[in-house]
């Protein structure tokens, strides 16, 4: 059974302007699923809706995850099941350190000796945090405040990690560096779904890749198929 399913999936904004029509989608435990997609074509609001932060929405449809029917569950309730949404990297606490946004991550865990090692694991993935633990957050480059917010979730041990447009604004280094770690979460056991505006990068680290036009899945596939198609090459790659 998939980690994450939609099955015709519609979401609307205060009941009338649907968004989603009908999304039917699968994210297998342990690999990295892509979303692409033109502006406003709904993947924010479709993370959103598998979140639970999109009150009494879906409309219609089914969302399971990690075995449950989730349907229009309080976005708490879907996080304790191990369903991570990385936000925004404006979500980081400006104030606190480094190394409290990071433990912010881990609240709930009473394990305190495998946080301890999972701070190391996130340090060792993004060493200019343990560089910076003590400073405040609010003092990191945008890339290392994308890399703090993508930390923290990870440290909640998540099942199911969703990033929405990790790249954005970025300097390429930091981008390059991100989507490299994205595929070290996955080597450890986390599945990822990923929105992202980068459709030559998301395309070369997916395992698998779904195409969303205004509130429709019109194409899924591997990577390479979708890279092979016509619709792919010209919206999203930018090449006749
Ligand atoms: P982008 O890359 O621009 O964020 P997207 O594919 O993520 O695009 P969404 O942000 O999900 O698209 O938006 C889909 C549609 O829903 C847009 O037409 C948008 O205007 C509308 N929308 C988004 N949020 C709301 C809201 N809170 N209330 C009403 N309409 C909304």
């Amino acid at each position: 059974m998939a980690l994450l399913e939609l099955a015709n999936v519609e979401t609307a904004y205060g009941g009338h302007i649907t968004v989603l029509r009908g999304v039917s989608l699968q994210v297998e435990e342990g690999l990295l699923m892509v979303l692409l997609g033109a502006n406003g074509a709904g993947k924010t609001t479709l993370l959103r809706t598998v979140s639970g932060l999109i009150p009494d929405q879906p409309e219609k449809g089914r969302i399971r995850f990690a075995g449950q029917d989730v349907t229009r569950w309080e976005p708490e309730a879907v996080a304790r099941l191990g369903l991570a949404h990385v936000l925004d990297r404006r979500g980081v606490f400006p104030e606190l350190t480094v190394e409290e946004n990071l433990r912010l991550g881990a609240y709930a865990r009473r394990d305190e000796a495998a946080v301890r090692a999972d701070l190391d694991w996130v340090h060792g993935l993004f060493p200019i945090l343990a560089e910076r633990r003590r400073q405040q957050a609010g003092l990191l480059s945008g890339g290392e405040q994308q890399m703090l917010v993508i930390a923290r979730a990870l440290l909640g041990r998540p099942r199911l990690l969703m990033l929405d447009e990790p790249s954005i604004g970025l300097a390429p280094r930091f981008v390059e560096q991100i989507f490299e770690t994205l595929l070290r979460i996955k080597e450890q056991g986390t599945a990822l779904l990923l929105v992202e505006q980068n459709a030559r990068l998301a395309l070369r680290v997916a395992d698998y890749g779904y195409v969303l036009e205004t509130g429709r899945l019109v194409l899924e596939g591997p990577p390479g198929e979708l890279a092979a198609n016509r619709n792919v090459r010209e919206l999203y790659l930018g090449v006749e």
